[in-house]
């Protein structure tokens, strides 16, 4: 353990500063969302469950084992944190997980707009479709459940009629996917409003260098 305390301090400022950041740009409101990054296959760091993330400090963030069970920390570990697992479960190649509420993807997930639409080449050639899962309680083991058919092979997760998750090689990653999420899903939401947006044709999709969509 040791060993991991310069990598553990490190990581705790980082969570902190994503936590703000996705405050300030009202991603999160009250106590909502949860941020977690890996140490080892057994060790990990998570946000505390009803604390103001826009607030949080280093010192609050919890090391959590790979069975949801604080190791260190004061607070109480998110109910959330078990669909971070899952991901992480399926993805050996993912060091840090997001989970937010940002209202624009919400909102297209209430109305049932698909972020899986060809419209958008910036989100098209950065995280390719964006699905949405099946509907799932918060804060229960049904969010493990409903994002192991789409963790896989996609980078951003909409949580039908709750929020996204974003999975990234580090913090910054997984924080960068979430806005690009919201701000592509506040694009497509504001261009519905005026008419269904023109869907990009299979040559200027393949140019894009993403295939399979
Ligand atoms: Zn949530």
């Amino acid at each position: 353990m040791k060993r991991l305390l310069p990598q553990i301090k490190k990581l705790r400022v980082k969570i902190c500063e994503i936590a703000r950041r996705m405050y300030t740009n009202g991603f999160i409101s009250s106590t909502d969302g949860n941020i977690s990054a890996k140490i080892t296959e057994d060790l990990f760091l998570c946000t505390p469950s009803n604390k103001c993330k826009g607030e949080i400090k280093p010192e609050e963030i919890l090391l959590v084992n790979k069975m949801g069970e604080k190791v260190v920390g004061d607070g109480v570990v998110s109910s959330e944190f078990f669909t971070h697992l899952s991901a992480y479960e399926e993805r050996s190649d993912v060091s840090a997980v997001i989970h937010a509420h940002p209202p624009f993807s919400v909102v297209v997930s209430l109305v049932e707009i698909s972020l899986t639409e060809p419209v958008l080449p910036e989100l098209i050639m950065t995280l390719g479709k964006v699905p949405t899962t099946d509907y799932a309680t918060p804060g229960t083991s049904e969010g493990a459940k409903v994002i192991k058919p789409w963790v896989k092979n996609h980078n951003a997760i909409i949580l039908k009629s709750h929020g996204v998750l974003t999975l990234g090689k580090d913090l910054e990653q997984a924080y960068i996917f979430l806005e690009r999420v919201e701000h592509s899903a506040k694009i497509i939401f504001l261009a519905h409003l005026i008419k269904k947006p023109r869907r990009l044709n299979i040559t200027q999709i393949k140019k894009l260098g993403k295939l399979g969509l």
